[in-house]
């Protein structure tokens, strides 16, 4: 996924991630590529991992379709 601001490779986990050279922070809605339901978000040991109910199969945040809700205020 890419910084709208800047265009370059930014990089997160789960429905958050920052861009580093501009600082700024996203908040990111998933949907599966396959049948475009909203996966289920489950957090394990510190790593956010996807599941898609509908498809009944594991998703990767590289893999899905994803969308920029908004930018997180900073601080
Ligand atoms: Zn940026
Ligand atoms: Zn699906």
């Amino acid at each position: 996924m890419h910084c709208p601001h800047c265009n370059r490779e930014i990089h997160g986990q789960g429905s958050a991630c920052t861009c580093e050279p501009c600082g700024k922070k996203y908040s990111l809605r998933f949907s599966c590529e396959v049948c475009g339901e909203e996966p289920e978000e489950t957090v394990s040991c510190g790593s956010v991992s996807y599941f898609c109910n509908s498809c009944n199969e594991p998703k990767s945040r590289s893999s899905m379709k994803y969308e920029i809700l908004h930018e997180m205020d900073a601080g």
